[in-house]
């Protein structure tokens, strides 16, 4: 059975993690920062020492390839990859792993020259985490990025997605262009740590993922009265804050028993005006982002969530008024690449559970334009976007091997 090299993968891991690693640890490493352009300096190097055909898109993601130069329809791709941008403080593998290990399984493929029909691709999609935007990269190339919004696009410290671009040598204006032809592609698997507790507690070493989960974001405002907070009685107040408060406790009973087994939601923004201690809050505003594997959920979940607020605003005697903010659609694995997935695992000897991304992945715009799916391996107490984010070295090295076989079945 081939098998990737487990030690050149781990030096790889290590040294990427170098690029804005900390002192105490972890990787601060954001899309456009001076570390994200260094190592998108040596992911280049890297890819072209592995034999690959290197190039870099309109949206500034980072292609290396074995058997095309371009994408084209005339030589559908078998592309794998995913981002080596970080959060603040975040873990050497969340996306890193995805793309290194995607090289790793290429480089073997050509070094052992192993036989493949269609040419084979791995991709460092820009800005996954959201900076700027998030799975901004991915986005571009499947079409589905909002040309019109680039403008505007800023990070939460001020700085404009043009500027940061421009700085790296990158037109953002020009970002559309990054859009592939669908017929390019002809399937896409990415390799991801889980991020979560499930396959650990479960023992298990490959997750095969079925759905990524839809997010839906909504700010509510509760509008009451400011009156002053010793001499108002009680039962006269119109209290924001307090609406804002039942709010939030109802609709989390609500994703208990509404929300199946998958679904999730989160009160992760809090605004209180006038917001001095001796005033009833006149106003409440709150962000309420909610989660589901299924469109049907996750709909029934936001109407759900709406009635709540009118019920709540109407017994406080206030208003509100509830404004969607984003939503991105639950995406579905493919079948075919599932079966990939599951048929490695079976050759490598590797149990395999079937599970949802709880998280956000660029496999989720690629699925709009190709058949789609990703392989989880497990994450050390399930920890991610945190400092101390690690897997197990076996558990790395038996994901890139799945990914290898997967990876030659799609291409077979
Ligand atoms: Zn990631």
């Amino acid at each position: 059975m081939n098998a990737i090299s487990f030690s050149r993968l781990e030096q790889r891991l290590r040294t990427l993690a170098g690029f804005g690693g900390l002192p105490g640890g972890g990787v601060t490493r954001q899309a456009f920062s001076a570390r994200h352009e260094e190592a998108r300096g040596w992911l280049l190097a890297e890819m072209a020492s592995a034999g690959l055909e290197t190039w870099v898109d309109a949206a500034a993601n980072v292609f290396g390839a074995t058997g095309i130069r371009h994408f084209s329809p005339d030589r559908p791709v078998v592309l794998t990859g995913s981002h080596i941008d970080t959060v603040p403080e975040g873990g050497p593998l969340d996306g890193a792993l995805g793309v290194l290990a995607g090289l790793e399984c290429l480089q073997t493929i050509v070094e052992a020259g192993l036989t493949h029909r269609l040419p084979l691709a791995v991709a460092a999609w820009t800005d996954e985490e959201g900076r700027f935007g998030s799975l901004f990269g991915s986005r571009a190339f499947s079409g589905r990025l909002d040309t019109a919004r680039i403008a505007d696009m800023a990070s939460s410290d001020g700085e404009r997605l043009v500027d940061a671009m421009a700085r790296a040598g990158f037109d953002a204006f020009r970002a559309g262009e990054a859009k592939v032809d669908p017929a390019a592609i002809s399937a896409y698997v990415e390799m991801h740590i889980e991020q979560g507790p499930r396959l650990e507690e479960a023992g298990v070493p490959i997750g095969v993922v079925e759905a990524i989960v839809g997010i839906r974001r909504v700010r509510a405002r509760f509008v009451g009265q400011a009156d002053h907070a010793g001499t108002t009685p009680m039962e006269r107040r119109r209290d924001g804050f307090l609406a804002a408060a039942e709010y939030a406790v109802k609709a989390r009973e609500i994703v208990g028993k509404h929300g199946g087994a998958h679904a999730v939601a989160n009160v992760g923004v809090v605004h209180v005006h006038p917001g001095v201690a001796n005033i009833v809050p006149a106003r409440c505003e709150l962000v309420h982002e909610m989660r589901a594997p299924d469109a049907d959920v996750l709909e029934r979940l936001a109407k759900s969530f709406a009635a709540l607020a009118r019920r709540v605003a109407k017994r406080r005697a206030v208003e509100v008024e509830v404004q969607p903010m984003s939503a991105t659609a639950p995406a579905v694995c493919a079948p075919p690449v599932q079966a990939a997935i599951t048929d490695a695992c079976a050759a490598l000897g590797l149990p395999a559970m079937r599970l949802h991304s709880a998280a956000g992945h660029d496999a989720q715009n690629l699925a709009s334009i190709t058949d789609a799916g990703m392989i989880f391996i497990p994450s050390v107490g399930g920890r991610s976007h945190r400092i101390d984010e690690t897997s197990a070295p076996d558990a790395i090295e038996r994901g890139a091997n799945v990914l290898l076989h997967t990876l030659l079945r799609l291409a077979a």
